[in-house]
């Protein structure tokens, strides 16, 4: 919908703009886009042992058969990982260590796990005191809810105040 009541000087409805980070699409698994139809999923409850095991059996690059068998991390799912949680140093040891045969995928991956892990951790970590706190989530949803009224109502009234019907 338009923002801009045409004449009436006034905007309303602004059409919201995404602000999206690079990593707004999560890759799964497997390369595919994440998503739980798929299973190639890492859930934010997974306990440690479970995100280590399933990043160490994502598929790689193909080429790599063995140890010594040079990769492209651009064929290599745990590539697109590393592009959202490594950093530059890590990412050039990756792409020097795949391509010469220098790094083994299990090395590689340990990266990805520990980045993983350390952010799981802290979601968890929240997550938990949340949980050990039924009464102050139910405060919050329900001040959210007043909350989310109030803006309802706000924005009501700029629509009938545009559209002259303030009548009433
Ligand atoms: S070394 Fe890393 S980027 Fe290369 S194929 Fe193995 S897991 Fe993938």
């Amino acid at each position: 919908m338009l923002g801009h009541l045409e004449g009436g000087g006034r905007v309303i409805l602004l059409e919201p703009k995404p602000l999206l980070t690079k990593a707004a699409k999560m890759p799964g698994l497997d390369g595919r886009k994440m998503s739980k139809s798929y299973g190639n999923t890492i859930s934010l409850r997974d306990s440690p042992t479970k995100v280590e095991y399933s990043i160490n059996t994502m598929p790689t690059d193909p080429a790599r058969v063995r140890r010594n068998d040079p990769g492209d991390p651009q064929k290599c799912p745990v590539w697109k990982f590393h592009e959202i949680y490594s950093s530059d140093e890590v990412k050039a040891w990756v792409a020097e260590g795949c391509t010469n045969a220098g790094i083994g995928c299990l090395e590689c991956k340990r990266h990805v796990v520990d980045a993983v892990l350390n952010e799981l951790y802290i979601i968890q970590q929240r997550a938990s005191e949340f949980n050990a706190q039924p009464e102050l989530i139910r405060t919050i949803v329900s001040e959210g809810c007043e909350a989310a009224r109030e803006a309802a109502r706000w924005t009501l009234d700029e629509v009938r105040h545009a559209l002259f019907l303030n009548h009433r």
